[in-house]
């Protein structure tokens, strides 16, 4: 990608499927770097499968991915904290993501989340407007549902691994009816 000269901006991605089709309305427009904080995902081998499909997307984008390192992955300390609702869990991700983009001088910041016609659409942009109010940085907004089946099949057919829930122990009971 050439970036020269384009406002840089910060997209924190849930996956790679996701960020896929984010990644198609924004490219030509923005200096694109990936953001990493998933702290909802259950298991530990999901989180890393997850993480790892996101690196290889980033690698072949040459875009660049930054791993939130003030996290350790700790689900049960999550779950304790009941912070296991759709509201909580978008709030949590997205202020970290604003803050680092506030400390790094991004002009923007956006979500892959925007991407899924399973998320809660309205409550993540509503929630990224009060954030962008309160500390004061832009956020992008963009309905990337339009491309999300296009880029997700894009990269199930490169082999890329593609969840099959939304990402907390709760959300992976409700698919698979299990305990
Ligand atoms: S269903 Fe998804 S968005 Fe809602 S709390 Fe669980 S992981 Fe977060």
């Amino acid at each position: 990608m050439n970036n020269h000269l384009k406002p840089k901006i910060l997209l924190h991605i849930c996956c790679a499927p996701c960020s896929a089709s984010s990644v198609k309305v924004l490219k030509d427009l923005y200096d694109i770097t990936f953001y990493w904080y998933n702290p909802n995902i259950w298991d530990f081998n999901e989180y890393e499968k997850r993480k790892d499909a996101a690196i290889k997307y980033a690698k072949e984008l040459k875009v660049t991915f930054y791993e939130e390192k003030s996290f350790d992955y700790n689900y049960n300390n999550w779950k304790e904290q009941s912070l296991e609702t759709c509201k909580l869990c978008y709030s949590l991700r997205l202020e970290k993501t604003i803050l680092f983009a506030k400390l790094n001088n991004f002009d923007f910041f956006s979500t892959s989340l925007l991407s899924s016609p399973y998320q809660k659409h309205d409550l993540i942009k509503q929630t990224a407007e009060n954030l962008s109010s309160k500390y004061l940085v832009n956020f992008l907004y963009a309905d990337f549902r339009n491309f999300f089946y296009e880029g997700k099949n894009f990269l199930k057919q490169k082999g890329y691994y593609t969840q099959k829930y939304c990402a907390c122990h709760k959300s992976y009971k409700e698919r698979f009816k299990s305990e």
